[in-house]
């Protein structure tokens, strides 16, 4: 037996509605269907369609970075913030000097940084960076 649970999309602030599908005898969600939403109006984006398998198996989640990492010989490695952000600019740097500022972009994210930070983000590109090649994640 299937029910449907009418629930709002937590990924961004879009604020889509969709129904979560629930095998009741497994008690284990399969799929997500799109409602009448207001701003939705029965279509999703690739998250609301397909990002809930986390929801049946934690496992699959990445834990929470609390540190940067960095990449040493194919390895990632914690790394403290100041190495992370000087070896960070100086790569952009790097690449900025040699293929140019529209080579590079930012993206932000619609959870959790909230406004200010996609504001900063943003500015940082076109201001530091010199290039208006700023997105963001909702736009899949
Ligand atoms: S745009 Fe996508 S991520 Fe945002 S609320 Fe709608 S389905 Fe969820």
């Amino acid at each position: 037996m299937e029910k449907e649970v009418l629930t709002t999309c937590p990924y961004c602030g879009a604020g889509c509605q969709f129904y979560l599908v629930v095998d009741e005898e497994k008690n284990q969600i399969i799929k997500s269907k799109p409602a009448q939403g207001r701003t939705n109006e029965s279509t999703l984006c690739l998250k609301g369609h397909y990002g809930w398998d986390f929801l049946n198996d934690p496992q699959i989640l990445t834990p929470r970075l609390t540190k940067p990492l960095i990449r040493k010989n194919g390895v990632l490695k914690e790394v403290e913030w100041d190495e992370a952000i000087s070896y960070t600019a100086s790569r952009l740097n790097k690449i900025k000097e040699k293929y140019g500022p529209d080579s590079i972009m930012g993206t932000g994210s619609a959870r959790g940084p909230g406004n200010e930070a996609n504001y900063i983000m943003q500015k940082f590109m076109r201001a530091a960076v010199g290039t208006n090649n700023v997105d963001h994640c909702a736009r899949v």
